[in-house]
C-alpha cells in the first residue's frame, strides 16, 4: 500500500482543474458545457512571439540554460519592471521560472517554516494557503470583503500581524474577485512591513489586465525594494499559459535562495521559451491592448447580465478576467456551482474553493466568447430562477 509522507496531507489543490475534468467527462457523454472555470485567455499567443519561439527551436536553443534565466530575458524583465513600477531593478533581482506559480512555492518554502505565520488573502488563489501549510507554517487568512470592493481593511491586517509574521501575500488585480488594492491600503501595508520587518509577496500576474486607473505596486513605497517579491509572468498578459514562463523580482539574497530551490527542482526554463518571452516584452504590445479591450466588453456584458438575474448581485471588477457574483440568496454556493454544471451545463467555480471568505459567491472567468457568455447567462438564469 502506498504510504505517502505526512506533509502530503497538508497540500491542497486548485479546484479549477478538478471542475475542468468533470466538465470534460460530461462532454464525453455528449453534453454541451460552457467553460467559465479555467483562468486562461481564450486568445492565441501573438504570432510574433510564436515565431520567436519556433526560430529559437530551429537555431538549437534546446539545451540547459542558466537556472535563474538567460541574461537576455532577465535583462528585459528588469527593464520592464523598472519602467512599469517606477523602481530601479537589475537582472540580478530576477529569477525566471516555469510559470509564475513556482515563485509562490519557492518563496514560501524559502521564508516560512514551523512556528512562522504567513498572511494571505481570503478569498484568494488556493495555492497560497496550500503551500503555506505544506511548508509547515501557519496560514493566517486576511478577509477581503464585498463591502470593501474586495480590497483589504488595513486595520484588519494590522490586527493579524504578530512577531511570527514572516510574509504577507497580496494579489492585485485579484483572483478570484477582480478587485484591486487601494493606494491607502498599499501605503499602510508598506508602513507595517517596514516597521515589523516582514516580507511581502505581491502577486501582480494580472497587472496588465486593468480597466480602471493604472497599476500600483507596493514595491514603490519607501523601504519596500528590500522587502518585496513581485510575482509576474507571461501566462495571462501574452496568452502564454501553456508555455510555462513566469518570473519573480526580489532582493538579491532572496533571488539567490529562490535560484537554489529552482536548481533543486526544475534546473532551468527552456531557452526557446525564454526567447519567446524576450519577443513578448520587446515586441509590439497591440495584441495585449486588443485582448484587454475585448475583456472589458465581456466584463460589462457579464456583470449586467448577472445583475439582471433575481437574487444575484455582482460588483464591476476593476481588473483580471473574473467576476465574483454573490449568490447567497439562492442557497449554498457549492451546491449551486454543482447544479449549474450538472443541470445547467455551465462550468464555474464555487467561491468557497478560494477560502471561507468566498462562501456564497461563484467565480466565473469571462475569458470566453461573448456568444458563449450569453449562453451561460441564459443557462444560469434558467437554473436559478426558471425560464
Ligand atoms: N497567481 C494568480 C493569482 C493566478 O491566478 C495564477 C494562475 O491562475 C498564477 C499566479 C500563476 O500563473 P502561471 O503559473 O501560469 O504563471
Amino acid at each position: 500500500m502506498l504510504n505517502l509522507a505526512e506533509r502530503m496531507s497538508k497540500l491542497g489543490t486548485e479546484s479549477a482543474f478538478d471542475v475542468l475534468v468533470r466538465a470534460r467527462a460530461l462532454e464525453a457523454q455528449g453534453r454541451d458545457v460552457v467553460h467559465l472555470e479555467i483562468g486562461e485567455p481564450d486568445f492565441d499567443t501573438p504570432e510574433h512571439i510564436v515565431e520567436a519561439g519556433v526560430e529559437a527551436l530551429r537555431s538549437g536553443q534546446t539545451h540547459y540554460t542558466p537556472t535563474a534565466g538567460i541574461p537576455e530575458l532577465r535583462g528585459a524583465i528588469a527593464t520592464e519592471i523598472s519602467r512599469t513600477r517606477g523602481v530601479s531593478v537589475g537582472p540580478e533581482h530576477v529569477v525566471v521560472t516555469p510559470g509564475g506559480k513556482p515563485i509562490m512555492f519557492f518563496v514560501i518554502l524559502a521564508l516560512a517554516g514551523p512556528g512562522d505565520e504567513v498572511i494571505y488573502p481570503d478569498p484568494g488563489f488556493p495555492i497560497y494557503e496550500s503551500v503555506i501549510s505544506f511548508a509547515g507554517a501557519t496560514p493566517v487568512p486576511l478577509r477581503l470583503r464585498e463591502e470593501n470592493a474586495f480590497g483589504f481593511d488595513p486595520d484588519e491586517l494590522a490586527a493579524l500581524v504578530t512577531e511570527r509574521t514572516k510574509l504577507v501575500i497580496i494579489n492585485s488585480p485579484h483572483n478570484p474577485t477582480g478587485g484591486i488594492i487601494s493606494t491607502a491600503a498599499l501605503d499602510e501595508l508598506a508602513r507595517l512591513a517596514v516597521e515589523r520587518g516582514f516580507m511581502v509577496m505581491s502577486d501582480e500576474i494580472y497587472s496588465r489586465m486593468l480597466y480602471e486607473g493604472s497599476h500600483e505596486s507596493v514595491i514603490t513605497r519607501p523601504g519596500m525594494l528590500d522587502q518585496t517579491i513581485i510575482l509576474d509572468g507571461f501566462s495571462k498578459t501574452y496568452a502564454m499559459t501553456g508555455w510555462r514562463l513566469g518570473f519573480g523580482v526580489m532582493p538579491e539574497p532572496m533571488a539567490q535562495a529562490v535560484t537554489r530551490l529552482a536548481v533543486n527542482c526544475n534546473s532551468c526554463v527552456p531557452g526557446f521559451t525564454q526567447l519567446a518571452g524576450v519577443a513578448a516584452l520587446t515586441g509590439p504590445q497591440e495584441p495585449v491592448e486588443r485582448m484587454v479591450a475585448e475583456f472589458r466588453r465581456r466584463r460589462d456584458d457579464v456583470v449586467a447580465g448577472l445583475n439582471d438575474i433575481p437574487g444575484v448581485s455582482c460588483l464591476t471588477p476593476a481588473g483580471a478576467f473574473y467576476v465574483f457574483p454573490n449568490v447567497s440568496q439562492h442557497g449554498d454556493s457549492a451546491e449551486i456551482a454543482d447544479r449549474l454544471l450538472q443541470e445547467g451545463g455551465v462550468a464555474l467555480l464555487n467561491g468557497g474553493a478560494f477560502g471561507r471568505g468566498g462562501d456564497g459567491y461563484l467565480r466565473l472567468s469571462y475569458a470566453n466568447s461573448l456568444e458563449n457568455l450569453e449562453k451561460a447567462l441564459t443557462r444560469i438564469r434558467e437554473t436559478l430562477v426558471g425560464a
